[in-house]
């Protein structure tokens, strides 16, 4: 199943911090994954973690994905390392539909308290 980008979608993802046209503070990259920390955080801790590969959500990974996939697992474990996770609290996050602001698969590592809406 293929979820095509509707027209006027905006992919920062592709469009902006993959080309380097928008500077993140990355936590992780590689050929494959890069994960940076949200620019206009919407909790206390919010990461981002996204396939460098367009991919418009998770409905559309097949099994050639599962490297990549498997990928994102560890470093989202290597994220929640950094925080204290029984303390605050943790949630590994990805959209579909209208609940996905960004027509790129990613994955959000949010933590602690919502901070905005
Ligand atoms: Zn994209």
């Amino acid at each position: 199943m293929r979820h095509m980008a509707k027209p006027g979608d905006y992919d920062i993802y592709c469009d902006k911090i993959l080309k380097g046209k928008m500077k993140v503070e990355k936590i992780y990259e590689s050929d494959n994954v890069l994960a940076f920390y949200h620019t206009n955080p919407l909790f206390e801790f919010h990461a981002v973690i996204i396939p460098k590969e367009h991919i418009h959500d998770m409905r559309d990974l097949e099994d050639k994905h599962k490297e990549l996939m498997w990928e994102i697992v560890k470093v989202a474990q290597d994220i929640l390392e950094t925080i204290d996770v029984e303390r605050i609290g943790a949630q590994f996050r990805t959209g579909f539909g209208k609940s996905q602001s960004t027509p790129h698969l990613h994955f959000h590592v949010i933590g602690g308290k919502k901070i905005r809406e």
